[in-house]
């Protein structure tokens, strides 16, 4: 039998606020020991009241936008109820009946080709906090309780590992570029839905929920795993297949029953009584629009109209660190191809000499912009230029101060230049003499012995003009 898979993502990412999403506690970025940053509202004490805080709406409705949704104007909170140590309060406030994003989607690109990925919705939740084990004690940090989060649920149309791979780094390179999170390990987790059917049915089969997956390496393994499990389930009758949740023990390289599917009525959601609905008017939704930073489509877009080459797009694209600095040295004026090249080529290349990788890059677009500008502009050529470079990432001297001291600066002095000429030909009379008797090449033995006196920092163009003016004048 030939099988199809069949993959639907829930990717819970912490939003980069400066606050919890009820309380003024601070955000997921602020803790440095455990509980620093917990109040009466997050920490569950009687009689506190939410407060919602703006920032997540906005962030949130950015994300929905960037990933094509419509917008909901009015948006409800709801009580998740359920019991468990790293949730005070014993309910997680989520959204179940009108989620702030409905109806996106997503291209994801692979070796397989383009597909789109639709977006059933996102919705803005709390976090919970964390369990910290420790021999036979169990610790509770509610640092993370109350960090907001937005998950974003797709339709089950993801067909392999790949795919689900690539919508994640999408995903990632967005939010990252968009300011909506930073997204590090544990900043985005996912729960993977997968099924199996037979080729060509349109029909899907049972599913299973993995939760809580946090590396996209383990992802990728995961769903093999759990494919091939459901494989011979089907067409083996190894066991008999449920609609359950599971977890991924990366050590054994296996996944293990939880716990049966919970369904909706096992969590009793009602309405939060003590949130008001909230409703995106017109004036406020055109402010979230015109803030809201270019998305990874559009961004690759502009690139290809500066005549960046797709393989060095695709480069780019994959690392937001890399896509930054770019754009500070285009918007300090400097053509992007150009930039592109300097960064892909010539950084890489010097990088990968030392045993590192793009990541490892720590020039800045302030020092790169210096470089390139010093060479288009003729101040110096594009061999000291390289120069300059290495001692930058080596380094991290300032690349005009080091121009100046190490003489890299081109001469186009000519009576500096003239001078030098004079003494090549009184140093070099065969050359001369061949010059003369009809040997054009003898030319440049004289040029080569200029240039060495100028420490290779001549004007070239200066140099020749003078010099031709001289020998046949
Ligand atoms: P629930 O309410 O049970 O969580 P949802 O309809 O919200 O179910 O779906 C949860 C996730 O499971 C979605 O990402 C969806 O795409 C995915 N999903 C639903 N059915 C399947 C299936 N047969 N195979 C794989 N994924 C599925
Ligand atoms: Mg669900
Ligand atoms: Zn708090």
């Amino acid at each position: 039998m030939k099988f199809e898979l069949v993959i639907g993502l829930e990717t819970h990412v912490e939003l980069n606020t400066n606050s919890k999403i009820f309380c003024s506690c601070g955000g997921h970025s602020s803790p440095k020991e455990p509980n620093d940053c917990v109040c009466p509202a997050c920490s569950g004490m009687p009689g506190m009241l939410p407060v919602m805080n703006k920032r997540v709406v906005e962030l949130a409705a950015t994300a929905g936008l960037m990933l094509n949704c419509e917008i909901s104007r009015y948006t409800t909170f709801d009580k998740k109820n359920y019991y468990y140590p790293d949730l005070p309060c014993a309910y997680q406030i989520t959204q179940l009946n009108h989620p702030i994003c409905t109806n996106g989607l997503v291209k994801v690109k692979t070796a397989a080709g383009e597909r789109d990925i639709r977006i059933k919705q996102i919705h803005m939740e709390e976090d919970a906090g964390k369990l910290v084990h420790s021999g036979n004690s169990s610790f509770v940090d509610f640092n993370r309780t109350s960090v907001p989060l937005i998950e974003i649920v797709t339709q089950p149309d993801f067909r392999s590992p790949e795919e689900v791979v690539a919508y994640l780094n999408k995903l990632k390179n967005m939010f990252r570029a968009g300011g909506i999170s930073e997204c590090e390990e544990g900043a985005m987790r996912c729960d993977v839905n997968i099924s199996i059917r037979e080729e060509g049915s349109e029909e899907f089969g049972v599913r299973t929920e993995i939760k809580n997956m946090a590396s996209f390496e383990a992802i990728d393994r995961a769903i093999r795993y759990e494919a091939q499990r459901h494989m011979n389930a089907v067409e083996f009758e190894t066991e008999e297949l449920v609609q359950e949740t599971r977890r991924w023990d990366d050590a054994a390289g296996k996944t293990f029953a939880m716990r049966n599917k919970e369904t909706e009525a096992d969590y009793r959601y009602f309405p939060d009584p003590n949130l008001m609905p909230i409703v995106i008017d017109d004036e406020w939704l055109e402010q979230i629009k015109a803030n809201k930073p270019a998305a990874v489509d559009e961004k690759a877009e502009e690139y290809s109209l500066m005549g960046i080459s797709e393989k060095e797009i695709a480069v780019i694209m994959t690392d937001h660190k890399i896509a930054a600095l770019l754009d500070g040295v285009i918007a300090q004026g400097i053509d992007g191809k150009d930039a592109a090249s300097w960064i892909l080529t010539d950084c890489a290349g010097i990088l990968r000499k030392n045993g590192q990788v793009l990541k490892d890059l720590t020039v800045t677009a302030d020092q790169l912009a210096a470089i390139i500008k010093m060479v288009s502009d003729g101040k110096i050529n594009r061999g000291a230029g390289k120069k300059v470079l290495i001692a930058v990432i080596e380094d991290g001297v300032d690349p005009v101060a080091f121009c100046e001291e190490n003489g890299f600066t081109v001469q186009a002095d000519e009576g500096l230049i003239a001078s030098v000429i004079d003494k090549a030909i009184a140093a070099n009379p065969q050359a001369v003499e061949d010059f003369r008797a009809g040997k054009e090449k003898a030319l440049m033995a004289i040029f080569g012995a200029c240039m060495k006196e100028l420490r290779g920092n001549g004007d070239p163009q200066v140099i020749k003009a003078l010099l031709e003016q001289k020998m046949k004048g």
